[in-house]
């Protein structure tokens, strides 16, 4: 089909940017691709059809840029990651393409306004939290950057779940995400590769006496490519990210159809096609589940093919694979591709072990995301023997060799050996997937200051001895054009005036502000963005909950995952402190105050899932105290995304960034917060230490155990009863919950908590509680003075261009990856 006459025949439009052009466009795709006219058309038709719009101008610029990469035979980066949580599109889309005024008013002819379809737009959410978010930031980066950049990953027929409260209950409803259309989705139904599970491993000899390998018979499911374009800032570039779907090999059980056995063979045709259907909603926590594992493969042996495909369009040599390709491991979860590459190489292109284990560390690097031991992947040997035997051979022998040289270096020494195998031999024999990502890149990165700093001196120590240099930091970022520019269009439009559109494409540049932190009317601007931002969040409250929240008061929030490291139990405690100043004497001068509460609990944790309903029934305690109620609230958003984020974050005064010291790998949610002129209240954990840096100690509140105070506190054998024996307050808020006060109808409703609390208080609230007292009044007491308060929080916005995940994505590429932009 394609050849140079057909090529010179072929010519399209290039669609047009201005109002007129899109207006046009809109009520084309409103006849020819929705089939309506405006007097049948829904607001959703409305939607899709300017979806489609905007869709087109993506897809001539994603093919100019595929395009110019083919053309710069560049170097291309591959971010593999089971999780992107993307958010919405559409607004993001305009705004980086830069037709969002023109978009506005063409749709205003029409009758349309754009905010409403904006509120039509589904997330995209697959993924749980950080880890996904900073997916979705580092493609934004790649492509504002002009970084050859690729996302990998799976497309979940069902994302995240919906969080429900029911009676201050977490209810989990399905997220049936793509049943009304995903209009910026292409699928690719050719671009789809056969991915094997079990069967067995056939050797032999050939001629010439060399060992061969073939991994036969077991199961086929084919994977199928669906491409989303991803728009970078004002540069006309547009990357790709390419998810998977799984679906029935066409000869699926054919036996079974010659045998007449009709309906088995469509039912097993629907188990194959399971292994896309649904993201495991587990946030720092490993599923040891086999269809965990089929997902991990299935997405990473599809991409690894489709690279493999791409580099030999223009090359023939592998042996320039390192030149052509590099591939970042987004934590363990895609590290089956060290083995399935190794497999490639040698199986199906016939490399001999060194060079192509030469040509794998090459190419791979893993990002480490945390430390917590629940969070680090383990799988049983066994299990791979049956799902994945040819890669059980080649892990174990990537282990030989790796065991031989530590032991030569080490002689004598067993337990290093055995600290550092591969296969943990304590128990079942089981495979760590972080020792396999360790051995088989050529960098390792944590992703803050201090977490690299425990990953080099603590949790890999031995590694790090054994490979210097490998271990390296990255700190973490968020990419300013979602996080400031499209949730934060007012507090933009000031920094813009005060200093010009610079800093949307590079955040240093907002250090500029500075000059306006002492600047009286500015400060008043500043302010009144703030409190216009607490008004429009307040009328979502009041909309969709019909709560009544006073925007006058100081709005603290905690919005992530609940999890008990990130102790949102220590927050509700000084939310309960504050509750019982107020009711000891009601003529306190007290800072009034909303809490805000938003975050997922993990369907399996039952922990977590009860302190939402903790935090739900303390609310409704103090909301039915009416000595109380107008000087404190809390509140507890449902559904904590993308979208409900960039509604809080842009209303937030303080930031609660307060996990126990070295459990928080970085954290971006502490950097969304700050950016928008909320005053962080952190421990010294994650990436809370560089914004100490950055911003001064001077503006930001950190308090409370540091990591080795709480190694030497463990040493000593922590006794949390000893804090509730002697502080009076803290008796007091454990006894109430204990007893009931905020459950009469259940009084033993939460000794769980308390129980664990008292006993054994593994994430160190009781500990903590008074320096967080202290500090909270400390920020309360600044609160008082507006003129000081107004500084630190615009010191604060202009202090964090640092956190860009631009800075991030360049520091990868420079130290990691060895990629330059391409220009165009
Ligand atoms: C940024 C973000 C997170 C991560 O927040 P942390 O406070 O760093 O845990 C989680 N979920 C969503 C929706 C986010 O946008």
């Amino acid at each position: 089909m394609s050849n140079d006459v057909t090529h010179s025949a072929f010519k399209y439009d290039y669609l047009g940017s201005d109002s007129k052009a899109i207006q046009r466009s809109v009520s084309n795709h409103l006849v020819y691709t929705i089939g309506k006219d405006p007097f049948t058309a829904t607001e959703h038709d409305w939607m899709m059809a300017f979806s489609h719009v905007v869709r087109d101008r993506l897809i001539e610029r994603w093919m100019e840029t595929q395009r110019s990469y083919y053309k710069h035979d560049a170097k291309r980066v591959y971010y593999l990651s089971m999780e992107f949580l993307i958010g919405r599109s559409l607004i993001n889309s305009l705004l980086n393409m830069d037709i969002h005024n023109a978009c506005g008013k063409a749709l205003k002819k029409l009758g349309i306004e754009l905010e409403r379809l904006r509120s039509l737009e589904h997330d995209a959410a697959l993924g749980n939290g950080g880890l996904g978010r900073l997916a979705a930031c580092f493609l934004d980066s790649m492509a504002s950057l002009n970084i050859p950049g690729y996302g990998y990953g799976i497309r979940f027929e069902y994302g995240m779940f919906r969080q429900q409260i029911d009676n201050g209950n977490q209810i989990e409803l399905p997220e049936n995400w793509l049943v009304h259309d995903n209009p910026w989705e292409f699928p690719r139904p050719e671009v789809s590769y056969r991915i094997r599970y079990g069967g067995r491993v056939m050797e032999y000899q050939d001629s010439s006496g060399r060992r061969h390998f073939d991994w036969i018979d077991g199961d086929i499911v084919i994977a199928q490519a669906y491409d989303t374009p991803i728009p970078g800032y004002h540069n006309d570039t547009v990357n790709n990210l390419r998810l998977w779907s799984a679906k029935a090999h066409e000869a699926f059980d054919l036996n079974q159809f010659n045998q007449g056995e009709y309906t088995e063979a469509v039912v097993g045709k629907t188990l194959s096609e399971n292994i896309s259907k649904v993201l495991y909603p587990n946030d720092s926590s490993t599923m040891n589940k086999l269809l965990r594992l089929k997902q991990q493969y299935f997405f990473v042996s599809a991409s690894l093919k489709d690279i493999l495909r791409r580099f030999f369009t223009d090359h023939d040599d592998l042996h320039e694979l390192p030149d052509k390709v590099a591939i970042q491991l987004n934590d363990t979860h895609p590290a089956i591709a060290i083995p399935e590459m190794m497999r490639l190489l040698m199986d199906k292109h016939q490399l001999e072990w060194q060079p192509a284990w030469e040509i794998t560390t090459r190419v791979f690097s893993y990002t480490n995301h945390t430390l917590l031991p629940e969070a680090l992947e383990t799988w049983p040997v066994k299990t791979f023997e049956t799902l994945l035997p040819r890669h059980l051979q080649v892990i174990l022998e990537i282990n030989r060799r790796f065991l031989l040289m530590l032991g030569h270096r080490h002689p004598g020494d067993m337990d290093i050996l055995r600290r550092l195998s591969i296969i943990d031999e304590r128990g079942e024999r089981r495979i760590r997937m972080a020792h396999l990502a360790i051995i088989g890149s050529h960098k390792v990165n944590g992703v803050s200051a201090l977490h690299s700093e425990l990953l080099r001196n603590a949790t890999f120590r031995d590694f790090d001895r054994f490979y210097p240099g490998k271990i390296i930091n990255i700190t973490n970022g968020i990419t300013p054009r979602r996080w400031l520019y499209l949730s934060n269009r007012r507090l933009s439009s000031l920094i813009s005036d005060a200093i010009g559109p610079e800093w949307v494409k590079d955040l240093s540049k907002i250090q500029q502000l500075e000059a306006f932190a002492e600047d009286h009317s500015f400060q008043e601007k500043f302010a009144a963005i703030k409190l216009a931002n607490k008004k429009h969040i307040s009328k979502l409250i009041n909309y969709f909950l019909e709560k009544q929240v006073d925007p006058h008061t100081l709005f603290d929030v905690q919005v992530k995952r609940i999890h008990e490291y990130k102790r949102q139990l220590l927050n509700l405690f000084r939310a309960i402190e504050l509750y019982n100043r107020l009711v000891d004497d009601p003529g306190c001068a007290c800072v009034p105050r909303t809490f805000l509460f938003g975050g997922k609990a993990a369907p399996g944790y039952s922990m977590a899932k009860l302190i939402i309903r903790l935090i739900n029934d303390v609310a409704d305690v103090i909301d039915n105290d009416p000595a109380v109620s107008d000087r404190l609230k809390i509140i507890f958003i449902p559904n904590y995304d993308v979208t409900t984020a960039t509604d809080i974050i842009p209303a937030a005064e303080l930031s609660q960034q307060i996990s126990t010291a070295g459990m928080e790998a970085s954290g971006t949610g502490n950097m969304k917060l700050a950016l928008n002129g909320a005053l962080t209240m952190g421990t010294m954990d994650g990436a809370n230490v560089e914004m100490r840096e950055q911003l001064g100690d001077e503006n930001i509140f950190i308090f409370g155990l540091q990591t080795d105070d709480i190694a030497r506190l463990n040493q000593l054998g922590y006794q949390p009863r000893q804090y509730y024996e002697s502080d009076p307050r803290l008796r007091r808020i454990i006894d109430m919950i204990a007893n009931g006060f905020f459950s009469p109808e259940e009084p033993t409703r939460y000794r769980m908590i308390t129980d664990s609390l008292l006993n054994v208080d593994h994430f160190k609230v009781l500990a903590d509680f008074d320096a967080y007292m202290g500090i909270s009044d400390q920020a309360d007491t600044i609160y008082q003075q507006p003129d000081t308060w107004n500084r630190m929080a615009i010191l604060n916005t202009a202090r964090m261009g640092y956190f860009s995940s631009d800075r991030t994505i360049s520091e990868y590429a420079e130290k990691i990856w060895q990629v330059s932009p391409v220009s165009r």
